[in-house]
Protein backbone atom coordinates (compact mmCIF):
# COMPACT_ATOMS: atom_id res chain seq x y z
CA UNK A 1 0.00 0.00 0.00
CA UNK A 2 1.33 3.54 -0.87
CA UNK A 3 1.40 6.96 0.94
CA UNK A 4 -1.36 8.02 -1.12
CA UNK A 5 -3.67 5.44 -0.26
CA UNK A 6 -3.36 6.09 3.32
CA UNK A 7 -3.77 9.68 3.14
CA UNK A 8 -6.76 9.33 0.99
CA UNK A 9 -8.34 6.59 3.70
CA UNK A 10 -8.02 9.34 6.51
CA UNK A 11 -9.40 12.21 4.37
CA UNK A 12 -12.52 10.68 3.65
CA UNK A 13 -13.04 10.59 7.14
CA UNK A 14 -13.25 14.35 7.11
CA UNK A 15 -16.97 14.06 7.03
CA UNK A 16 -17.57 12.64 10.69
CA UNK A 17 -16.83 16.12 12.71
CA UNK A 18 -15.25 13.59 15.65
CA UNK A 19 -12.79 11.22 13.24
CA UNK A 20 -12.41 14.95 11.27
CA UNK A 21 -11.07 16.71 14.86
CA UNK A 22 -9.29 13.40 15.58
CA UNK A 23 -7.25 13.58 12.20
CA UNK A 24 -5.70 17.06 12.59
CA UNK A 25 -4.89 16.56 16.36
CA UNK A 26 -2.71 13.35 15.29
CA UNK A 27 -1.37 14.58 12.29
CA UNK A 28 -0.04 17.60 14.36
CA UNK A 29 0.89 15.20 16.67
CA UNK A 30 -0.94 17.42 18.85
CA UNK A 31 -2.21 14.32 20.44
CA UNK A 32 -0.46 10.52 19.85
CA UNK A 33 -2.32 7.48 19.96
CA UNK A 34 -0.86 5.16 21.88
CA UNK A 35 0.78 1.81 19.89
CA UNK A 36 -0.75 -0.51 21.74
CA UNK A 37 -3.99 0.76 22.25
CA UNK A 38 -5.69 2.10 19.56
CA UNK A 39 -8.92 3.37 20.89
CA UNK A 40 -6.16 5.16 23.41
CA UNK A 41 -4.97 8.56 22.65
CA UNK A 42 -3.24 10.82 25.00
CA UNK A 43 -2.06 14.71 24.85
CA UNK A 44 1.34 15.89 24.28
CA UNK A 45 0.92 19.50 26.11
CA UNK A 46 1.83 21.43 23.02
CA UNK A 47 0.12 24.22 22.47
CA UNK A 48 1.37 25.31 19.28
CA UNK A 49 0.49 21.80 17.88
CA UNK A 50 -3.41 22.49 19.33
CA UNK A 51 -3.38 26.00 17.84
CA UNK A 52 -2.13 24.35 14.43
CA UNK A 53 -4.36 21.37 14.31
CA UNK A 54 -7.40 24.10 14.77
CA UNK A 55 -6.39 25.90 12.05
CA UNK A 56 -6.39 22.88 9.98
CA UNK A 57 -9.43 21.47 11.19
CA UNK A 58 -11.16 24.80 9.99
CA UNK A 59 -9.83 24.18 6.35
CA UNK A 60 -10.72 20.50 6.32
CA UNK A 61 -13.30 20.57 3.36
CA UNK A 62 -15.79 17.89 3.24
CA UNK A 63 -16.75 16.14 0.83
CA UNK A 64 -19.92 18.48 0.16
CA UNK A 65 -17.68 21.21 -0.77
CA UNK A 66 -18.64 22.73 3.14
CA UNK A 67 -15.66 22.90 6.10
CA UNK A 68 -16.58 22.52 9.62
CA UNK A 69 -18.34 25.43 11.60
CA UNK A 70 -16.24 26.91 14.36
CA UNK A 71 -18.25 26.65 17.15
CA UNK A 72 -18.43 23.21 16.61
CA UNK A 73 -14.95 22.47 16.01
CA UNK A 74 -14.19 24.00 19.50
CA UNK A 75 -16.46 22.43 21.07
CA UNK A 76 -15.36 18.38 19.64
CA UNK A 77 -11.74 19.78 20.25
CA UNK A 78 -12.37 20.70 23.74
CA UNK A 79 -14.45 17.29 24.05
CA UNK A 80 -11.45 14.84 22.53
CA UNK A 81 -8.56 16.90 24.32
CA UNK A 82 -10.37 16.12 27.64
CA UNK A 83 -10.85 12.72 26.72
CA UNK A 84 -6.83 12.68 25.86
CA UNK A 85 -5.10 11.16 28.37
CA UNK A 86 -2.45 13.44 29.93
CA UNK A 87 1.29 12.86 28.41
CA UNK A 88 1.28 8.81 28.74
CA UNK A 89 -1.29 5.84 28.03
CA UNK A 90 -3.09 5.34 30.65
CA UNK A 91 -3.47 1.88 30.33
CA UNK A 92 0.02 1.19 29.77
CA UNK A 93 0.63 3.18 32.89
CA UNK A 94 -1.73 0.39 34.45
CA UNK A 95 0.73 -2.71 32.94
CA UNK A 96 3.82 -1.04 34.34
CA UNK A 97 5.12 -3.50 37.32
CA UNK A 98 4.66 -1.31 40.51
CA UNK A 99 7.71 -3.15 41.95
ZN1 LIG B 1 -1.33 1.96 25.87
Amino acid sequence: MTIDHKEQASITSVDDLSSAVRYVLETTHAIAACPFHLDVSFFMGDEAAETHAFIRAKKLVRSDDKTWEGKALRQEFRRQLNEAADGCCPHCTQDKPLR
